[in-house]
């Protein structure tokens, strides 16, 4: 097993060495054994800590931020958390641009970390506008006024990004499932997560299935079932989904992909916590969702592996609000409707 050093002497060392938690109803209702990286137990909440870490460490090492520069990214919120709050333990300044359409819960917790939070319009990737190509901006205008000021992390490009989860995520992955993983399934933002997993396993065991969930609204499962991103949908889910083949998820190793509604992810979410004490946000939904898919495909007896990428409560006024889900035709379920009622 992965050492737990006794005492973490910075915050980088407790990132990552997350519980493998089993997921009693997934594993019930398919005769698999479904297990889930618990992710929201790292220190800024969410699976992009690896990813905020892996990005910084790989620049350090080439001597891309100086001491006491400016870290700055374009992210859905997650990213900018992580990155701000190891930011702070080693000296640097974050600033970070993010999409207005993000959950308020998650611009307020990038807020409180001190970082510097430009919100901008949700707009298509194409467009010069969108996030990340406006922090690509700022940090090349810093670096023009003052040479070396400023790192743009650039995690959808970077690969830093896939290389920390293929020698983390994935490594941990094979050591507490004693190397008996037949599958490994998530959904994906920047792809780090799933094509950092991906190749560790299918590095140390050939024969592993390597699955997309994909929410609605997302061009990927389409790319991998038939080779045209192409997008139907939309879902309420945050941090996920693409219209575009990042450096990071290219040459994934994918086998299996689907297109997950919300109908399906949703429930998801509400079950994890009212029945197992689970707070999963929405992309863990999906995620759940596509490892009981998996485990429909790969049939009984089998160990598939997924995440909880951050938790439920980062989107309480929309995973856990009666009015917002009616509106958007969820299912409210008995006991959320009688905790909120009116
Ligand atoms: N879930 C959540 C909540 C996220 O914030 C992200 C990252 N944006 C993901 C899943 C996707 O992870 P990755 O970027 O590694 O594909």
């Amino acid at each position: 097993m992965t050492a737990y050093p006794v005492i973490a002497t910075d915050l980088a060392a407790a990132i990552g060495h997350t519980p493998l938690l089993r997921l009693r109803q997934a594993s019930e209702q398919t005769g698999c054994e479904i297990l889930a990286k618990l992710e929201s137990a790292n220190p800024g909440g969410s699976i992009k800590d690896r990813t905020a870490l892996g990005l910084l460490l790989d620049a350090e090492r080439r001597g891309a931020l100086r001491p006491g520069g400016t870290i700055v990214e374009g992210t859905a919120g997650n990213t900018g958390i992580g990155l701000a709050l190891i930011g702070a333990s080693r000296g640097y300044r974050t600033i970070i641009t993010m999409p207005q359409t993000q959950s308020r819960e998650k611009i307020d917790a990038l807020r409180v970390t001190g970082a510097e939070v430009r919100l901008v319009p949700a707009v298509p990737y194409a467009n010069p506008d969108h996030y990340a190509h406006q922090a690509r901006r700022l940090a090349e205008a810093m670096n023009a006024a003052d040479p070396g000021s400023a790192w743009f992390a650039d995690q959808f490009d970077n690969t830093a990004n896939r290389d920390f989860h293929e020698a983390t995520t994935g490594v941990e992955i094979w050591e507490q499932t004693g190397g008996r993983v037949d599958g490994f399934v998530c959904a994906t933002g920047t792809g780090g997560t799933l094509a950092g997993v991906g190749r560790a396993l299918k590095l140390l065991k050939p024969m592993v299935t390597i699955a997309l969930a994909d929410p609605a609204g997302s061009a990927l499962a389409s790319y991998i079932n038939t080779g045209e991103l192409k997008a139907e949908g939309g879902s309420i889910s945050e941090g996920i989904g693409s219209s575009r083949v990042t450096a990071n998820f290219a040459g994934a190793p994918v086998d299996l992909a689907w297109s997950i509604p919300d109908t399906e992810s949703v429930p998801w979410v509400h079950a994890l916590m009212h029945d197992e004490g689970i707070n999963a946000g929405g992309s863990s939904g999906v995620n759940v969702a596509g490892a009981v898919r998996l485990a429909r495909a790969l049939g009984p007896g089998h160990t598939i592996v997924t995440v909880i990428a951050d938790a439920g409560t980062r989107y309480q006024a929309k995973l856990f609000n009666p009015g917002f889900l009616r509106d958007k035709g969820l299912p409210v379920p008995e006991w959320l409707e009688r905790a909120f009622p009116g």
